[in-house]
């Protein structure tokens, strides 16, 4: 959009639009842009589709809504592919700016989007085998390669919390600690033209409070619009136990009454290592039993050292834990499987143990490789340990479906399969409406639900309506709004 010239009343009309292009109505494919009258365009988050991916032949995010060349900047909230996985996209078809994230974010966005180009290459291999040569598929074409992925690196500018950073004279913006995950943030971007300024706060992934390892979501200041997740809209978490007391009763269940094996599906990153550093706080207390644990994630493996690079900024009992441990995840029975004898040791191991593996919705990963050796075991518990989304093996085996079917073999399930929500890295519902809230002054103009799906949204929006905030727009993807 070109700067109008048509009178100086005109140019010094104010506006800021804001399009939804992503997360718009479900949970996956955060990607929103704003754009100012004189064109600058702010892209926050470029994140991979999942769910509309699995209804067509063609991946929807291959083709963007605008030019990528037309992008001015892109801020990224954090390193978790749903808002992450489409970057390297975005540069390989023109974009240039500067991409902002947090110092932690850029360190382990690079191993999210390396593994992810790595697994698109396997998958488009695949698929061309299945086809005769000559014959053209769109799976066929990875999204981008390892390559891409490194040029993306290239543009990255790393910023810590609450520094503001200017991009020009009318806007600026801050990040905020989100506490979802390590090195994720909240980002408000304040908009001045005429001395007057909007604030434009997006909550990326909400945290829930008293996480392990990360500290709770933080307040950001006041804000005229404020675009929230809401993927526990719909519910609140049960949780009954910390998760100390929740993995113990999981493990002396299973592993010490039955002498059976506990399979965890967890997210190789937030998720394992907060399973971890709980039971490294088990066994520090002298309470876990003498079982063996095995990590078997390769991205959990390079992406955990960054938790004790980054420790000053986790929580204080994981900081105090960490100043008389010196470390945060290491004890005497844990191995990370990382060489044929490792494989070789958990491939042979008859006593009970634990496995932690990738991925946490049981899609993909090493994790299918665990659970089709368990799942048929009835003395094996599957404990799922985050969220499925619909239609993934995780919501298949948690609905309680008696076949499954793993790498094209049909199973019948016979082990135990249970579910916590103890290390949910997602505010719930109480927290969700807490925190839509507290924004809720005379300043406050709009409330745009986005990243959950349509059912939470719109409980969500029924529960803020009954405590008296009725600006609440639900939008749907490409829907644009002046502000
Ligand atoms: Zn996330």
């Amino acid at each position: 959009m070109k700067e109008f010239t048509i009178g100086r009343l005109i140019t010094f009309a104010r506006f800021m639009k804001l399009t939804f292009w992503g997360a718009a109505r479900q949970v996956t494919g955060s990607m929103y842009m704003l754009e100012t009258q004189k064109g600058y365009r702010v892209l926050i988050d470029c994140g991979l589709d999942y769910e509309q991916q699995r209804n067509l032949h063609d991946n929807p995010s291959r083709h963007f809504p605008f030019s990528p060349a037309s992008i001015s900047i892109l801020i990224l909230t954090h390193a978790h592919i749903d808002h992450s996985g489409n970057i390297p996209n975005l540069v390989s078809q023109g974009f240039r700016g500067h991409i902002f994230c947090t110092p932690a974010t850029a360190d382990i966005v690079k191993h999210l989007l390396l593994d992810s180009a790595n697994i698109q290459a396997g998958d488009a291999r695949k698929v061309k085998n299945r086809y005769k040569k000559g014959r053209k598929d769109p799976e066929a074409i990875p999204l981008f390669t390892q390559k891409d992925v490194m040029k993306s690196m290239e543009q990255i500018i790393t910023l810590d919390f609450h520094k503001p950073f200017r991009l020009n004279d009318a806007l600026q913006f801050t990040f905020y600690e989100a506490g979802h995950l390590l090195g994720a943030a909240s980002v408000v971007v304040e908009f001045t033209e005429n001395g007057h300024t909007q604030s434009i706060g997006f909550t990326g992934d909400l945290g829930r409070n008293n996480s392990k390892l990360v500290k709770n979501p933080e307040q950001m200041p006041e804000l005229n619009y404020l675009i929230t997740e809401s993927t526990y809209g719909g519910r609140t978490h049960k949780v009954q136990h910390d998760a100390e007391s929740e993995l113990l009763y999981h493990i002396k269940e299973t592993c010490v009454k039955i002498n059976g094996k506990l399979v965890i599906p967890a997210f190789s990153v937030g998720r394992t290592q907060a399973i971890i550093y709980t039971l490294n706080r088990l066994d520090k207390q002298g309470l876990l039993p003498r079982i063996k644990v095995f990590v078997d994630s390769p991205l959990a493996l390079r992406t955990t050292p960054y938790y004790e690079q980054y420790q000053h900024q986790l929580n204080e009992e994981a900081r105090t834990f960490y100043s008389r441990q010196g470390d945060l995840f290491d004890f005497e029975n844990l191995t990370f499987v990382q060489t044929p004898a490792d494989e070789k040791d958990l491939f042979y191991c008859h006593e009970p143990y634990v496995i932690i593996s990738a991925a946490g919705m049981v899609e993909g990963g090493r994790i299918q490789e665990h659970v089709k050796n368990h799942v048929q075991n009835p003395f094996s518990t599957i404990l799922i340990a985050g969220y499925c989304a619909e239609g993934t093996l995780g919501a298949r085996l948690l609905s309680g479906q008696k076949n499954i079917k793993i790498k094209g073999k049909e199973l019948r399930v016979y082990s135990q399969i249970t579910a916590t929500d103890v290390f949910s890295s997602h505010a719930d519902q109480e927290q969700l409406i807490q925190n839509t809230l507290s924004y809720n002054s005379s300043k406050l103009k709009q409330v745009f639900l986005t990243h959950g799906d349509e059912q939470s949204m719109t409980t969500f929006k029924t529960l803020l309506s009954q405590k008296h905030l009725d600006k609440t727009t639900i939008p749907n993807k490409g829907e644009e709004f002046m502000l």
